[in-house]
């Protein structure tokens, strides 16, 4: 039984891919095994939303062929996708496939198998393409299973390269996505998290929206919560809160993506929304639901972003106490907009920026863990990562540990109301509600 090591970098689609993937594999006979040293394949599911993503896939392909030369590469994701003759310059990789028909790579391999010739297969994306339906009902960690639903993206935003890697928006069907959950039940997994490439926009194609995702999977018994990857703060109307704040299992945490808080800095990046449209939907989500988070991604240093610019996005995102921030510096992928702009901003002042970006991230997420002292909420207690406590989140994820030095017993996979104690900048702690 030849034995498969898989590599996978990016999002969670991504390693939702990888996980559907490994199914197939293991259904046709390949073994999973735990180091790329010891494989006789190895499978890269490749990210390329920035370009350091693609320096660390050129290194890892140089490292497997270096520390094992005999194995067969196979290289797939959005990089060749996006890429693909730079990607066929990579003469290391005897397999390279895009983001299309990922569910065909074991196939693709049991045929290089005949004949050790290379294969390279990257189909472009058509207007009317329909939603790969990969399934998988088996996840690493049985706690919380990460879904993908929906993929591509029509939104064009100046800097994004994604668009090219994974095509238009498209969707899973209900009915497939309803025997998936139930299936996801079956093995234990108590938390959802919906996933897409532009998730906001899941079910078009049905005449559905995100919220109809959410109450099949909040209808799905053994299914105890339903939580929302990153979302596009554009989608989110009125009537979608109201339906969502209906189910009692839905989490009321929402990443809605902001990428600057500054009117000028939005329009270049052809983002669909104001700072003052943003802010209204967050005081609208705020009113819907009394205890949430709202987190957010941030962009610093893109192009012909100005002092003035980034010092109106900064007080911005002071204004929104943010539950949690994650900063990025602009990445320049050739292909887009952006990446034409004149005033491209230089690694020191970004850094700069990311460093006063990132300090008011941590602020707010130490605001937002202090607001929970006091409180009692349920927790489900993940795989122990420290012998001395119990972890796990809040439905509006916050990160709580309790202290039980040397425990015997896992709480793993259970859910227990806590009453929160203290905080520190990362986490609260708390006690067990018997
Ligand atoms: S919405 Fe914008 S940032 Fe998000 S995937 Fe689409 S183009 Fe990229």
């Amino acid at each position: 039984m030849l034995k498969v090591f898989y590599m996978t970098f990016g999002c969670k689609v991504n390693y939702y891919e990888t996980e559907c993937i490994k199914s197939i594999m293991k259904q046709k006979g390949f073994e999973k095994c735990g180091s790329y040293k010891s494989a006789d394949i190895v499978i890269i599911n490749s990210c390329t939303v920035t370009a350091s993503g693609d320096s660390r896939i050129f290194s890892a392909i140089r490292k497997i062929k270096n520390e094992n030369p005999e194995c067969i590469i196979a290289l797939t994701g959005c990089y060749p996708q996006a890429f693909p003759e730079e990607a066929s310059e990579i003469t290391d990789a005897d397999i390279i496939t895009g983001t299309k028909n990922k569910q065909d790579i074991p196939d693709i391999i049991i045929r290089f198998l005949e004949d050790r010739q290379h294969i390279s297969i990257i189909e472009g994306y058509q207007k009317n393409d329909i939603y790969d339906h990969m399934t998988c009902t088996e996840f690493p960690d049985n706690t919380r299973a990460f879904v993908k639903i929906q993929d591509g993206c029509n939104c064009f935003c100046s800097y994004c390269i994604i668009p090219y890697a994974r095509g238009r928006i498209r969707s899973k069907s209900p009915d497939i996505l309803k025997n998936e959950i139930s299936g996801i039940a079956e093995s234990g997994v108590r938390e959802i998290v919906l996933s897409g490439i532009n998730l906001a926009f899941y079910g078009k194609e049905y005449d559905l929206t995100l919220a109809d995702a959410v109450e099949i999977c909040c209808n799905t018994d053994g299914i105890e919560r339903v939580r929302l990857g990153s979302l596009e703060p554009e989608m989110m109307t009125d009537s979608q809160l109201e339906r969502l704040s209906a189910q009692e299992k839905f989490c009321p945490q929402f990443h809605l993506s902001l990428q600057s808080g500054c009117d000028r800095t939005l329009k270049a990046m052809n983002r669909k929304y104001t700072s003052s449209e943003y802010a209204g939907l967050v005081s609208r989500i705020r009113n819907k639901f009394p205890i949430c988070n709202i987190t957010t991604d941030i962009m610093v240093g893109f192009p012909d972003e100005t002092d003035e610019d980034f010092r109106r996005s900064a007080e911005f995102v002071r204004s929104m106490d943010f539950g949690k921030i994650h900063v990025f510096r602009y990445s320049r992928r050739k292909g887009t907009v952006a990446d034409r702009m004149p005033n491209q901003i230089c690694d020191s002042v970004k850094s700069e920026r990311w460093h006063i970006m990132n300090h008011i991230g941590i602020n707010s997420q130490k605001k937002f863990l202090e607001s929970r002292v006091g409180m009692t909420l349920p927790v489900l207690f993940e795989r122990e990562k420290n012998p001395d406590f119990h972890n796990g989140y809040t439905p509006d994820y916050a990160y709580i540990k309790i202290p039980e030095k040397n425990f015997r017993k896992s709480l793993r996979n259970s859910i227990f109301y806590v009453r929160i104690i203290d905080s520190t900048s990362d986490y609260c702690t708390g006690q067990i509600i018997k």
